[in-house]
């Protein structure tokens, strides 16, 4: 479905990016990697995107907190492929603190990956796209873009302005051949919350299994992670004539998260 297409997925070293990535790459897609990571790993998951797309792929080192190198990641993939036409803001981080001690840097930081790189990213891939009549814009916000939790203010207010944003460039490109919507996942067991099982293990001082268990028991009704390749498949989707007329639409994927 992607062939001949090329796509740039910003924080696809690990987790869900990785997922997307390789769920882009098996319909065809060139895609552009980005994110931190070993030379040598970042070079076997080349190998294995191309292995499985027939098309080229890369890794770029933009760090997503700078915007003057996201700029240069969307130029520099669309020099190396020839155009980006799907966009998948991704990159994330997270910090969990009560907002009092919530360190200024963090918020910064976290307002940095999370919100503002896909302003940038968005705004230098937009007229490539507009110019040849297709795109797809997907933003990865969170169930945190739709709702709150205690202690974690800079990721729900960045993941809130995320799905405001998606809104935004949805209207804009509405009568255009180019999309823009947002993924909403729930749990999804990546790097990213294996720390905060860490931590509440830790905490509380149960076994790591259990200390999974008392995580969706909280938040996630169906009691089960939601897999980067499930997250992928809903990319993917999103790329597919069929959701042409989705526009800045949230589509949670969240075991329920949301629906109570
Ligand atoms: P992860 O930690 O596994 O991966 C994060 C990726 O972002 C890595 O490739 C990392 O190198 C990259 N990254 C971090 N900071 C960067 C920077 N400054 N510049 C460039 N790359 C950077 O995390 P994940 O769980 O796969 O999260 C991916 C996205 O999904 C994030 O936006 C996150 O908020 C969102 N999300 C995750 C979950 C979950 O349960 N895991 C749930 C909802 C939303």
């Amino acid at each position: 479905m992607l062939k001949g297409k090329a796509a740039v997925v910003t924080g696809s070293t690990s987790g869900i990016g990785l997922g997307i990535a390789r769920a882009l790459a098996a319909q065809g897609a060139a895609v552009m990697l980005n994110g931190f990571g070993e030379g040598k790993e970042i070079a076997g998951l080349i190998e294995g995107l191309e292995r499985v797309s027939g098309a080229k792929a890369a890794h770029h080192p933009a760090d997503m907190t700078k915007p003057a190198e996201i700029a240069r990641l969307v130029a520099d993939a669309e020099k190396e492929f020839g155009s980006v036409d799907v966009l998948v803001n991704n990159a994330g981080i997270q910090h969990v603190a009560p907002i009092e001690d919530f360190s200024p840097e963090k918020w910064d930081a976290v307002l940095a990956v999370n919100l503002s790189s896909s302003f940038h990213s968005i705004r230098a891939a937009l007229p490539g796209m507009k110019k040849r009549g297709w795109g797809r814009v997907v933003n990865v916000a969170s169930a945190h873009g739709l709702v709150a939790s205690a202690q974690k203010a800079a990721y729900v207010a960045a993941k809130h302005g995320l799905v405001g944003l998606t809104k935004v460039v949805a209207l804009e490109t509405a009568a255009t051949g180019v999309t823009c919507n947002a993924i909403c996942p729930g749990w999804v067991l990546t790097p990213l919350v294996q720390k905060q099982i860490d931590a509440l293990a830790a905490r509380h001082r149960m076994t790591l299994e259990d200390a999974k268990a008392k995580l969706l028991a909280e938040k996630q009704p169906s009691l089960d992670f939601a897999t980067p390749e499930q997250i992928g498949g809903i990319a993917v989707f999103l790329c597919s004539p069929a959701a042409d007329q989705i526009r800045g639409a949230s589509l949670s994927v969240d075991g329920g998260w949301t629906a109570q």
